[in-house]
């Protein structure tokens, strides 16, 4: 079955539009990077593409090599910054797949040895995102 067409006013298009606010973390040509509001761990970091595609499926292949780019140098940042043993990157496609906001988006969450992830759905602390925001910007 094929996916639903792009829906431009999905909450993510409207960061990328500006028309609603993030704790951004890296910002180009390619990508948009920022805290998820409702974070399931410290430092746990979103990272879309300026590309309109819904899910994995539809972003275009040639946009697809320099956006995971910038999933990568983000990830890397993070990992740095927070000081973290390791890392889980997540992607999800259509309700079915767990997908919610449907604007592409990876997610990047440091992890610690024994520490497991929070469930999801809990607003994350407006310090805590501004300063994991500030020191994975700093790791860039
Ligand atoms: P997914 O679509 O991959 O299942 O999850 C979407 C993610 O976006 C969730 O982790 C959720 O916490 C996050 N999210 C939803 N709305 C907003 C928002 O307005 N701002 C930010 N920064 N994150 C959001």
């Amino acid at each position: 079955m094929s996916s639903p067409a792009y829906q431009p006013d999905n909450i993510f298009a409207k960061i990328l539009r500006g028309e609603m606010p993030c704790y951004k973390v890296f910002e180009d040509d390619v990508a948009l990077a920022f805290m998820d509001i409702m974070p399931r761990g410290e430092g746990h970091t979103l990272v879309i593409p300026k590309t309109p595609a819904r899910g994995l499926l539809d972003m275009p292949a040639d946009a697809l090599g320099p956006y995971m780019q910038r999933v990568q140098t983000v990830a890397a940042a993070a990992k740095a910054a927070m000081k973290a043993d390791g890392l889980t990157i997540q992607q999800f496609n259509e309700t079915a797949g767990g997908q919610v906001v449907f604007h592409l988006h990876f997610h990047i969450l440091p992890r610690w040895d024994g520490v497991a992830l929070k469930p999801p759905g809990t607003m994350g602390d407006k310090a805590a995102l501004e300063a994991n925001a500030a020191r994975i910007r700093a790791a860039l």
